[in-house]
């Protein structure tokens, strides 16, 4: 029995179809043939993109750093492969809009010739700092979707006082099961990556200044006590391969969670595993907790035990239009029309593209966008699969309040959000609401109230650079004129005192032409 447990609780959430089963029971394809192009985006991750330091026509090794990270919050990239720079450019985002995002183009030359890399026998030798030094080199970001830069919360979690480290394996999203089998598969592997996480985490002295109440401070030499590695109970077998790779090592525990979506939105998780309720403006790791995804735990094994940089990760390709669904280990960069073309995607059928789950992700407008480090899963969903947007009037059920996973009031902010009341929608919560789509989903009125959060939510963000751009030009504008009116003061001052000089020497002459 887990001694750190207390009540376990889940709040909202739905029960939604899985639709998992007929990819998640098959291996990890390893086939898929080496793409001639690859298009690496600069913007991988959250925070700053990385800044080039190659140049047009320059040859590279797989796993050759391309890119470094700039300031505090970003990530390097590295070549996928080996081949000669075609560009660096403009190239459409895997994002809804397909914004142009400066991109490198790789061809590779088919011979997958790697970078020189060091293996590290005992890495456990190496001291915490050099453990998140290393992740940050290898470009590791969250790769459950987040993309926050790994190495950054292995600072925060050693910064603050941090005594359970929680790897998220729910999975909840349906059609993904890239991390089951991951899990399946490659235990032993996380298992590893989750023990080097722990010994990154060991503290060093902390400064926790202006935290909000309820958020703790750090303390040196402090471990990270015990990690609790949390999968949904949908996924035996992944259960089973983790609790037996995990067997040897007492700090890391295995344990099954209900099969219940957002799950793995680590707000939910943090309270169900540890009963710990993250307070308002704080981050987990303020609270003792921190959380990574299985795959994140897995590229820091390769990372630290053979210096190999985040090149590729495993894909979830499914949806009612793909003939071949599967999970397939494609490099970055990999062009989505390529993966469909290897998957058999019926175009004809496909009537939305989706990157991630269908309750989270992103509808793409086309194919020629990139797989990136977030992308967990493409999905060619058919007309049959997808909600009817039949709309009718609210019934006033409070399904949706029940549903609620951040136990906001979904249908009060759809109606002030129609009425463009979007202060109102703010006050009553707007800003927390994860836009996880549980209201939606079991709204009986085909309301779509999270495409309705959506939309307030950029247009508030949009209001909110708007406003600091007026206020910064009017910072501008007010510093300007300041120093006109200190100028123009000076040169005042300074024609006085001129006046004045010539004044009293004009007075000096007549006094000295009287003394003559
Ligand atoms: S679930 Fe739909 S119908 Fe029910 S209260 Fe909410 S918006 Fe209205
Ligand atoms: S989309 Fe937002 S409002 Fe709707 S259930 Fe999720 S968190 Fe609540």
């Amino acid at each position: 029995m887990l001694s750190f447990f207390k009540t376990p609780r889940i709040r909202g959430g739905v029960h939604a179809d899985e639709h998992k089963t007929a990819t998640a029971a098959l291996p990890i394809a390893s086939d898929f043939p080496l793409p001639k192009k690859l298009y690496i985006p600069l913007q991988q991750h959250v925070g700053k993109p990385a800044e080039p330091l190659i140049m047009v026509g320059e040859k590279v090794l797989k796993g050759q750093l391309l890119a470094y990270s700039q300031g505090l919050i970003s990530a390097p990239v590295h070549a996928p492969s080996s081949g000669i720079i075609l560009d660096v450019n403009d190239y459409p985002a895997p994002h809804p809009s397909a914004l142009p995002i400066r991109t490198i183009v790789l061809e590779t030359d088919g011979k997958d010739e790697w970078v020189e890399t060091h293996i590290i026998d005992d890495p456990f030798k190496l001291n915490p700092e050099e453990i998140s030094f290393r992740v940050g080199a290898a470009g590791i970001v969250g790769l459950g979707g987040a993309t926050f830069p790994t190495a950054v919360k292995l600072n925060m979690g050693r910064e603050n006082r941090v005594d359970t480290l929680i790897i998220n394996g729910s999975e909840c999203e349906p059609y993904l099961c890239c991390d089951d089998r991951l899990m399946q598969e490659r235990a032993e592997q996380i298992i590893d990556g989750v023990r080097l996480m722990l010994h990154g985490m060991t503290n060093s002295p902390g400064a926790n200044l202006h935290l909000p109440e309820g958020c703790r401070t750090g303390r040196y030499g402090m471990k990270t006590e015990h990690a609790v590695v949390a999968i949904e109970d949908n996924k035996p077998l992944a259960f089973l391969a983790m609790l037996v790779a995990a067997e040897p090592y007492p700090t890391v525990n295995v344990i099954q969670i209900p099969t219940r979506y957002p799950m793995g939105w680590d707000r939910q998780l943090i309270r169900y595993v540890t009963g710990k309720e993250v307070p308002v403006g704080c981050r987990s790791s303020e609270i003792g907790v921190t959380i990574h995804n299985v795959g994140t735990a897995q590229a820091v094994h390769k990372a630290i035990r053979y210096g190999q940089p985040l090149l590729n990760r495993v894909v979830t390709v499914a949806g009612g239009a793909v003939k071949r669904p599967m999970n397939v280990e494609v490099p970055f960069g990999t062009l989505i029309s390529e993966l469909f073309d290897f998957c058999e995607v019926d175009k004809e059928q496909t009537a939305r593209i989706v990157m991630g789950g269908p309750m989270m992700g992103d509808s793409l407008p086309h194919v020629a966008l990139p797989t990136v480090k977030a992308t967990s899963g493409i999905l060619a969903l058919t007309q049959s699969e997808l909600k009817n947007t039949d709309e009718q009037p609210c019934i006033r059920c409070a399904g949706c309040v029940s549903v609620c996973p951040a136990g906001l009031r979904p249908l009060d902010m759809a109606n002030n959000i129609r009425i463009n009341q979007l202060d109102a929608a703010v006050d009553l919560g707007l800003k927390d609401c994860i836009s996880c789509g549980c209201c939606s989903y079991i709204c009986p009125s085909n309301i779509p109230l999270v495409q309705y959060f959506k939309y307030a939510s950029g247009e508030v963000m949009a209001r909110q650079q708007a406003q600091h751009k007026s206020e910064q030009t009017k910072r501008l504008i007010d510093a300007r004129n300041d120093r006109m009116e200190r100028i123009a003061r000076q040169q005042r001052e300074d024609e006085l005192a001129r006046i004045a000089a010539k004044a009293e020497r004009e007075r000096l002459k007549a006094e000295q032409e009287a003394l003559v």
